[in-house]
Order: C-alpha cells, then structure tokens, then sequence
C-alpha cells in the first residue's frame, strides 16, 4: 500500500485541501454577505424607526395644537370668557369636556394676563381653581416661545414636551382670541401625559410595537428613541420592540443558506469521493502502464531465458566500461564464451534441457564475477563477461581458469549428470582496443583460436591471431574464386599396396590446391576452411566425381575419398553420392568411404543409419586415422565397416616405441577377426614395411611408395602394373 500512501497525500495535497479552502472561502464570504445584509437592513430599519417616531410625535405636537387652536380661536369663547369665567358649566361643556372627551387632553387650564388660573379641568372633570405650581415652571418657560408676546395682544400659541411633576407630557399654549380678531388677555393651556393610551395611539400611528416610556437608561435590547424638549433637555427615551427586516429576512434564509451549505458540502463530497476513486483507478492503470513499460524496459535488455543482461545492453555496458578509460590507468576485459558441443546436450536430452543448462550456466558465471561485473549472454550458447578495474593481468588469467573449473563440474540434467565445457577469448583495453566492436571481434578471434586449439581453454588476443584471422579470410575468398573457376584445385591419388609392396590395389583421391601467390596449400588447412565457409558439399562431391572418372580407368584398383563429418551428416548425403557415382558410370562398390571417428561421435544413431544406407547402396566404409580417437575399438562394435586405417602415428613409433608392434599386432588381429582389412598409413621405410608385414597388416600406404600424385603420373605409375 506504498503507493497508495503516497497517492493519498498528493489527492489531500493537490485537490482535497484546495477544494476544501475554496469551500471555506465562499460559506464565509456567503456568511459575511448576509451577516452584512442584515445587519445593514436593522441598521437602515432603526434608522427608518427613528425618524417615524420623530415624525409621528411632531404630527401628535401639531394635531394637539390645532385641537386647542380650535378652541382659542373660537370667537364665543373670547367673547364670553370674562362672563363664562362665572359660568363654569359653559366653560365645562365647551372647553374642558371638549378637549377632555374629544382630544383626550387631560389637564386643561385657562389663565389670566397674571398667569392665574381661572378655569381648571383635570382628567374628566372641573376641579376647583388652586395653585398650580408644579406647572409654573414648564408653562413659563414654553410662554417665552410664543410668537407675540403676551402683552402685544396678538394671539399665539406654543408646543412642546416637558416633564410634569416628572412625567413626560405635551404641553401646549395657546392664547385665545378676544372674539373679535385680536388677541385676549386669556390663554389656553393643556397637556397631554405621554401615558399607556398617547404612546398606544402613537404606537397605530408609527406601526412600532411595544412603546413606552423610560426615563432613565435607553433599553438595551431594544430600539430607544431620546424624547428632547425644544431646547434639547433630554426629557428620557421612549423605547420599542424594534422591527428586525435583516433578522427576519435572515430567519428565513437561514436554514435556506445552511440546506444549502449542507447540500454543497454533500455533493462535494460525493464528487471528492469520485474524484478519489477515478484519480485511484487513473493512478493504477498509470502505475500498471509504468510497470508494463519497465518490464517492457526490462525485456528490452535483458535475456529471456537466463534474465541477464542481453546483446544490446553489453554493448552499451562495454561502451560505458570503454569510455571510462580515458580517466582512469586501469584495464578492461571482454571474455566472449562459447560453450564446447553443446548441441549435443540438446540432441541427448533434448532442447528444453538444453536451455536449463544455459540457465545453469548463466547461475555459476555469476557466482564467479563480482557484483560490479557484466556477465551477459549474446545468444544460443553464447555468453560474455566485462571485467572493469583491472589492475593486474593475472587477475583475468585466474577468473578464466575458475570459469574454466566452474563449467567443467557435472550438471545435472533429467536426473542424470552431463559435462560440458567452456572457451574463451579474452581481449583487453586499452592494449588491444578501444572501441566496443574491435574489443567484440578481438574477442571472437581469441574465441575461435581457443576453438580450434582443442576447446575447453582460454585464449587472449594477440596480434598473431588477427594475422591468422585475416589470411585465413584471404585464403578463403580464394578458395570460393578457385572452386568456382575449378582453377589450381586438383585431386591427386595416392596408390595403397599390398603387404608386398609390389602391387598397387587402391588409391586415396586427395585434394591439391594450388595457390598462385601461397604455392600448394595442404587439405589439412584448407578442408576446416571450407567446413567453416559451407564449400565443403561441393568440394566433396567435386573429388567424388573426378574420382570416379579416373577408376573408370582401373577398374582392379578400389578408389578411396575422404568424407568430412559435416558432409556425413548434411541431408541427402546418400542420395547425392548414389546420383554422382551413377552419372559417373561406375559402381558404389568401387569406392571406399573413408570416415573418421568425428563423424561417428556427434549423433550415434543418426551415423549408424548413414553407415547402413552406404553399405545397402554398395559403398565400402573405411575407418580413417584409426587409434587416434578416444575409443576407436569401442566404434567397431557398433559400427560396421570394411576397413580400418591405422593412423601414421602408429607407424612411424614402429621401432621407436615399446610396445608399438604390440599394439598394432593386436589391431590387426581385432580388424581381422571382423574379417576387416587393416591398411596401416604413413609408410616410409622398409623395416616398418616389414615390421606391419609381420603385424598381419592387409595393405599399405605410405611415402615409401609413392606420394599423392597427379592423374597422369598415376598412370604412369599403374602402367607396369596393367601391363603386368
Ligand atoms: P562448439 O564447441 O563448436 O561451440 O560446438 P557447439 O555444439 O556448442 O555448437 P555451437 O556453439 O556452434 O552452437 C550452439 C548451439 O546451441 C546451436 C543450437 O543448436 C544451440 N542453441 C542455440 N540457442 C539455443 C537455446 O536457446 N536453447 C538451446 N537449448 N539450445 C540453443
Ligand atoms: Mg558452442
């Protein structure tokens, strides 16, 4: 779950902490929106309050004015008054229940140029005329405001809120007319408290709820507004229940604006939890696809069998190793193996064997290198080892011998053990090259000497090699350009005697080349060029022909060629040799097959069946370089021929080395209790003639006769004989 965890914090890094940060920015600035809203609407509503209660308690000063206006300017009542003053049920009827009943005016009061009562009505009644000293004050002092003064005779009149007997309440001033259009001596005073019924009906005027009166500190939690006289005397606060538009208007979108919230939060939720579980997908098929491409990646270098690293990716390793050496006094080595016969194992034990082996192989280079070494395989059986930090060329001697060790322990295969060996050729950086391709191809050269110089050894590069190397490839080009123009080849014919020595009974037809610059070169260097180069079908069947042509001429004397083992084993071998030997007009039993044990050991079975399908066409089998082979008497009981050939080195150890006589003695007499014919080579004097003629040996070839020599000298030389 690493991944996982990482994926996890870059989700809450990347897009659950923003997201979340967004969502917090709108809910607060949505919040402050509306907190805003409404509290500016409750602001704007106060204010809107204030200046109604300030409007509805100037109309209620004005209407109570004009209410006592009516009564002052009332021409009876001026004209009456100083009569009516002694006529108190008139002045009851018209002015104090007037006002009282009809205005709800509650103290009413007419006074003389003296500012003495003379009429008195106090709530709903006439009340006897007294001192009013409490009202003094608050009436002189709104007196002074009237606009003519009391003197001039003019009528006026005065409002004004005040405390009485510190109460609040309008008081209003008017003097009454004379009744005859000037002013009287007589004005008119009233008062109305600002009790429970004045701030009720102020309350239906204002539409504002719960008034009252507090003449001490403005109410906290609601709307105040400060009652002032004119002078601006605070005369206390008239407070309410104040309407709250903002609060309403929030009330209501409230839970609105929280559903919201919720239901936003909610989906952004939901949508997050998409988001996670599509980003996880996304992420996976990501990593999936990453891992695929570094498997891809992987496949790409490496080896798919044994996993380590393949061709492409010791190329760049060995270009890396070279390039380092500019900066640094060590050495590189490029060991190129190549493991010795292994198509055998997989002909033995098959091919899936054959690639456990190669897996096996590839375990036991390893254990051999150091973590900081390439072993790479290039392919089929071919392995290689870079070897940087060189300090000492011993070092590579000893991994090569220890390579060399490792391979040659037994493995095991199907339950059975099986050997097999390595080869390898080693070339060194900078001394033998330093660039990639020319250390592979020097390597492949030492590869190649190791080779051929009997497997299962190491060989470094040395500039000789590649002298080899590259007259080899010049002779080989020649030798394509001679077979093809069948110029400087020849075949040459050495003649096999009988024990005597006197009769020819046989010739060997052996191949002669020519070379117009090299002078002759042997079959010996020049056959395993033309194995190597796929001439040698050709080649062969070229001598078969001609061999056949010159036995037509000698029809007493068996006709021999040699026969390489990858032209035993190519396919159609029998066939082709049954069409040449027809077309040529002779008979199979004329000619003698001559096969080494090479031929013998790679595909037991498989020889057998070629051995069997030669002798059923007529072809006689000769067992060529016979005692040079690891177990030479072994393959003549399991396969049947007509002749053996024992090796000139058997020969020529005739009185050199004890026991040669012996052995060969006890060779001729193996071959003959087969009923074989034992030709001995390499005959040169006359005591080993003599010698091999004790032996019991059938035939004999050898320089003490003649060497291969050209067809005509042949014929010159089997003159006498058909003579004879
Ligand atoms: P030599 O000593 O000359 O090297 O002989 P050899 O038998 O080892 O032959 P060579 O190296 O020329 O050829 C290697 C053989 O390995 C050829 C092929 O049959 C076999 N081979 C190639 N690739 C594979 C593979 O992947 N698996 C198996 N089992 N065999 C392979
Ligand atoms: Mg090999």
């Amino acid at each position: 779950m690493k991944i996982s965890e990482s994926f996890r914090s870059h989700f809450i890094r990347e897009v659950l902490i923003p997201l979340v940060l967004v969502l917090l920015i709108i809910f607060t600035a949505a919040t402050f929106t509306v907190w805003w809203a409404t509290a500016k609407t409750n602001r704007d509503a106060a204010h809107q309050q204030q200046q109604i209660i300030e409007t509805s308690l100037t109309q209620s000063l004005t209407e109570m004015i004009k209410q006592n206006r009516s009564l002052a300017l009332w021409q009876p009542l001026g004209r009456r008054l100083d009569r009516a003053l002694q006529d108190t049920p008139w002045l009851n009827q018209n002015v104090g229940t007037w006002l009282s009943t009809m205005f709800g005016h509650q103290l009413i009061y007419i006074l003389d140029e003296e500012d003495r009562p003379v009429y008195r009505w106090e709530w709903d009644k006439n009340v006897p005329v007294a001192q009013f000293e409490h009202l003094r004050q608050p009436i002189n002092e709104l007196s002074a405001r009237l606009k003519t003064p009391f003197a001039s005779g003019g009528h006026a009149e005065a409002i004004d809120f005040t405390l009485i007997d510190k109460r609040p309440a309008a008081l209003a001033i008017s003097i009454i007319d004379d009744g005859y259009g000037g002013s009287g001596r007589f004005r008119l005073v009233s008062v109305k408290y600002l009790d429970a019924s004045y701030l009720n009906s102020l309350s239906q005027r204002s539409l504002l709820h719960d008034l009252y009166y507090a003449d001490g500190k403005p109410m906290k939690t609601g709307a105040n507004y400060l009652l002032k006289n004119h002078l601006g005397d605070a005369l206390g606060y008239i407070s309410w229940r104040p309407a709250a538009p903002g609060t309403q208007m929030f009330q209501v979108i409230g839970p609105v604006g929280l559903a919201m919230v919720l239901i936003i939060t909610l989906i952004c939720g939901v949508m997050i939890r998409r988001l996670w579980l599509s980003s996880l997908k996304l992420s996976q098929s990501l990593l999936q696809l990453s891992a695929s491409e570094a498997q891809a990646q992987h496949l790409a270098f490496h080896d798919v069998l044994t996993g380590l690293p393949n061709r492409a990716l010791v190329e760049e390793r060995l270009t890396q190793a070279l390039g380092k050496l500019n900066r640094s006094p060590e050495h590189v080595a490029l060991l190129l193996l190549d493991l010795d016969r292994f198509k055998q194992v997989n002909d033995t034990y098959g091919h899936h064997a054959g690639d456990e082996l190669i897996i096996d192989v590839g375990h036991r280079l390893s254990q051999e290198v150091r973590e900081a070494d390439t072993v790479g395989r290039l392919g089929g059986d071919e392995f290689v080892v870079i070897v940087e930090g060189i300090t000492a060329f011993s070092d590579i001697q000893k991994l090569c011998e220890r390579i060399i060790a490792s391979l040659a322990r037994p493995f095991t295969l199907l339950g059975s053990e099986t050997w097999i060996g390595v080869s390898i050729g080693v070339a060194m950086a900078p001394q033998d090259a330093s660039d990639r391709l020319e250390m592979m191809r020097k390597a492949d050269i030492a590869l190649y000497e190791a080779k051929s110089q009997g497997r299962g050894q190491y060989r470094v590069f040395d500039n000789s090699m590649d002298e080899q190397v590259k007259t080899r490839q010049l002779i080989a080009a020649d030798l394509r350009a001679a077979l093809q123009n069948k110029r400087d080849l020849a075949v040459y014919y050495q003649p096999l005697m009988d024990i005597s020595g006197q009769q020819v009974v046989g010739l060997e037809a052996l191949m002669r080349w020519h070379h117009p610059q090299r002078g002759v070169i042997s079959p010996g260097e020049f056959i395993p060029l033309a194995e190597e180069m796929g001439l040698i079908i050709q080649i062969g069947e070229w001598v078969l022909r001609e061999a056949c042509r010159v036995s037509l001429a000698w029809p007493d004397i068996s006709m021999a060629i040699n026969v390489s083992p990858l032209q035993f084993r190519s396919a159609g071998f029998v066939e082709r040799f049954k069409a040449i030997v027809q077309q040529e007009k002779t008979l199979p039993s004329r000619i003698e097959l001559e096969i080494t044990e090479g031929v013998l050991i790679e595909d037991e079975k498989g020889a057998q069946e070629i051995m069997r399908a030669l002798r059923e066409a007529g072809f006689r089998i000769a067992l060529d370089d016979f005692g040079t082979g690891y177990s030479s008497l072994n393959y003549l009981s399991h396969f049947s021929v007509d002749k053996i050939k024992i090796d000139r080195s058997f020969t020529q150890s005739l009185g050199v080395t004890e026991n040669s006589t012996a052995i060969i003695e006890s060779v001729v007499r193996l071959g003959q209790a087969m009923g074989l014919t034992v030709t001995a080579e390499g005959v040169e004097t006359n005591s080993q003639m003599a010698a091999l003629a004790e032996a019991g040996c059938n035939e004999l070839q050898g320089y003490l006769f003649s060497q291969a020599v050209s067809e005509q000298e042949i014929a010159a030389l089997l003159a006498p004989d058909k003579a004879s």
